[in-house]
């Protein structure tokens, strides 16, 4: 069974994780390291984004991956490249209301990966969970014959989820930007206490993001796990989903919410 771990460099311990459950479920594993220009929007990051090479495939070979796929962006998309995938209606919510074109350029490096890779499964992080959910339903239209598996969001011990994008951060911003974190526990909280308004959560959250100078809210929203719809009331899946800027860094993180008659998250 061939596996695959789609990034885009600057590997951390999120994206060794995935590879870890790969290298557990199947053989071979394949990684690919792709900074996906279509993905960035022209104000974006793209240009100043981490690419530290060298020291990425020193950590996939040490953790034994069969094979490194590292194509240029001219090999990917020629000069008349012309198709892309777009996930409609799901695209255009919560990160794709920040980003347009962002998940079509997902979309169709996703996709593009999966034809060149040919995978028996693919594995993703929940901490890019609209991102996954779009992927699945990419592969379910277009009757893609791989399995995801999505992996649980690795954390820095003060529960910063990892990313590649914490690089940016100066010493007064990474200690704020344990906000996002910090927002959820508040939500998780109140869970716990018997709420189930949405409003009464996001509430709670943005209590917590608005007393951090440093944290400018995108959004603090309760959707729907499988239609990225803001819900009235938390069922039995859905997300809390923040995006917010530290300084100049923009931050995403979420929780899933199990709620029936009891309730469960996972951070
Ligand atoms: P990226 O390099 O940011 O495109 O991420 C590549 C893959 O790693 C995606 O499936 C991400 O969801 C996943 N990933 C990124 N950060 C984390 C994390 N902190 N924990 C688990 N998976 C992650």
């Amino acid at each position: 069974m061939i596996g695959l771990v789609p990034t885009m460099g600057a590997l951390h311990a999120g994206h060794m994780a995935l590879v870890e459950r790969a290298r557990k479920e199947c053989a071979p594993v394949y990684a690919s390291i792709f900074l996906n220009p279509a993905q960035f929007g022209p104000k974006e990051d793209l240009s100043k984004y981490p690419r530290p090479l060298e020291v990425d495939v020193e950590k996939l070979t040490a953790a034994q991956v069969d094979g490194l796929f590292l194509p240029t962006a001219g090999e990917m998309y020629p000069h008349e490249f012309s198709t892309y995938v777009h996930v409609e209606g799901l695209s255009e919510k919560l990160e794709g209301k920040s980003r347009p074109g962002h998940f079509r350029g997902v979309a169709t490096v996703v996709l593009k990966l999966f034809e060149i890779v040919r995978p028996d499964y693919a594995y993703f992080g929940r901490k890019d969970a609209q991102q996954v959910r779009i992927i699945q339903k990419m592969a379910k239209d277009l009757n893609l014959d791989v399995e995801l598996v999505i992996c649980p969001t690795v954390r820095e011990t003060d529960g910063l989820a990892m990313s590649s994008r914490n690089a940016y951060l100066d010493t007064e911003e990474r200690r704020a930007a344990t906000v996002l974190f910090r927002a959820l526990k508040a939500a998780e909280k109140e869970l716990c206490a018997g709420v189930r308004d949405t409003l009464a959560l996001q509430h709670a959250m943005r209590k917590v993001l608005d007393g951090e100078k440093h944290a400018r809210v995108d959004y603090a929203e309760i959707v729907d796990a499988e239609t990225f719809e803001p819900v009235v009331r938390v069922g039995p899946a859905s997300y809390a989903a923040l995006a917010v800027r530290v300084g100049n860094t923009r931050l995403i993180d979420n929780m899933l919410i199990h709620a029936g008659d009891e309730v469960s998250v996972e951070l």
